[in-house]
């Protein structure tokens, strides 16, 4: 059985086909552009509508929810069919309300310095899990709208591409987000990066440099043996001239790693061509990765580098480190284990709930 945001316009109608024409648009929109269950479908027969509930079951099930910075982040922590777990993060701010969603269950790029990556690869998303996270977000955020959502969670969007750029079509024709409020991040999967150049949406690009020689590159992110950085760039020219969008890079501080006078030099000489715009994240603690974030004064120093080299380059708010919800931290670890956030003495709220669960098997190589 299809979860509720899996299934197809198409479908949908095949499963009303008993009802009145007009009902699979209505419920569509329902779903889609109200946000709202099929209990809440007020303009259905209420038999309709406990029918829909039970044959459109939801692909999320909420195990955890954690909420830090004054209730201004949430974390969700789902677990899909199968067993597999994701997490999701909503963040507001006085000007936007930002939701961080994950592509896949886990992630194969094995960088060493996220928690993702320490954790393995699980599965890929389907379409609708992706959707139903943006959808749990933005009814969390309401009565704000959810103004921004960014491939920024568990996996590598770009590995899982056809599901992601299904669910960005349907995000801007369904939903309603503009493409140029919804970002994808990649750890530099070229022949994604070649196929979103020629896509006609024109969502945001960041790519998760961190290091611009091949040498510290290839430790850092291993996929840059894959595509080291001279194809990466030129992946990236082309992207730039031909979409015509402005392209970030993300760059994770990481004290005497990636942060010294000669790595702003290199990045400035990589960056600048491109006229790319840095995003600075001081690194976040992960279990598996000992070296610590550039201190503040220095991810100070290393910006006044980048400006001094004509880039521009702004240090990204870290949000949710409490609760592991911060770049790099989505582990799907409870909070109660070992290995999950460990406390910092600042209060959090844990709220645990048992959904139902539903099962389907999908098995698919995340491997690129
Ligand atoms: N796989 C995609 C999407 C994940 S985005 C990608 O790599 O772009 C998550 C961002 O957080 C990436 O830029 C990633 O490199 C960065 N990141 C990973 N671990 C981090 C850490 N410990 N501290 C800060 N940023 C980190």
């Amino acid at each position: 059985m299809p979860t509720r945001y899996d299934i197809s316009l198409a479908s949908l109608g095949e499963l009303l086909a008993d009802e009145p024409a007009y009902r699979t648009k209505q419920v569509w929109t329902g779903l889609h552009g109200k946000l709202r269950t099929p209990l809440e479908m007020t303009d259905l027969p209420v038999d309709l509508r406990s029918r829909l509930e039970v044959i459109l079951p939801t692909a999320l099930r909420e195990k955890e929810r954690s909420v830090a910075d004054d209730g201004e982040t949430i974390k969700w922590l789902f677990e899909l069919d199968g067993g597999a777990r994701i997490e999701t993060v909503l963040m507001a701010y006085p000007d936007r309300v930002t939701a961080c969603v994950s592509s896949q269950a886990g992630c194969a790029m094995d960088c060493q310095f996220c928690a993702t990556g320490q954790a393995g690869f699980t599965r890929q998303l389907t379409t609708g899990e992706i959707i139903e996270q943006v959808v749990t977000a933005a009814r969390e955020a309401l009565p704000r709208r959810l103004s921004r959502i960014v491939f920024m969670g568990m996996g590598e969007p770009l590995a899982n591409y056809d599901r992601v750029w299904a669910a960005v079509r349907r995000l801007h024709e369904d939903l309603g987000f503009s493409a140029r409020h919804l970002t994808i991040s990649t750890v530099g999967i070229i022949p994604g990066i070649r196929r979103l150049t020629d896509e006609d949406l024109p969502v945001n690009l960041a790519v998760s440099l961190h290091a611009a020689n091949d040498e510290l590159r290839n430790r850092l992110v291993p996929i840059n043996r894959r595509y080291p950085l001279a194809a990466l760039g030129e992946a990236c020219q082309e992207y730039v001239e031909k979409s015509g969008r402005r392209l970030s890079f993300e760059w994770a501080l990481i004290d005497g790693v990636n942060d010294r006078p000669s790595d702003a030099a290199e990045l400035a000489a990589f960056a600048r061509p491109l006229r790319a715009h840095v995003n600075l994240i001081p690194l976040n603690p992960t279990p598996g990765y000992l070296v610590q974030g550039t201190p503040r004064a220095g991810v100070r120093d290393f910006r006044s580098l980048l400006t001094g080299l004509g880039v521009n380059a702004t240090v990204r708010i870290t949000r949710g480190q409490d609760i592991a919800a911060a770049c790099g931290q989505l582990a799907s670890v409870p909070r109660d284990h070992p290995t999950g956030p460990r406390g910092s003495g600042v209060p959090v709220r844990l709220v645990t709930t048992e959904g139902q669960n539903r099962s389907r098997d999908i098995t698919e190589d995340g491997r690129i």
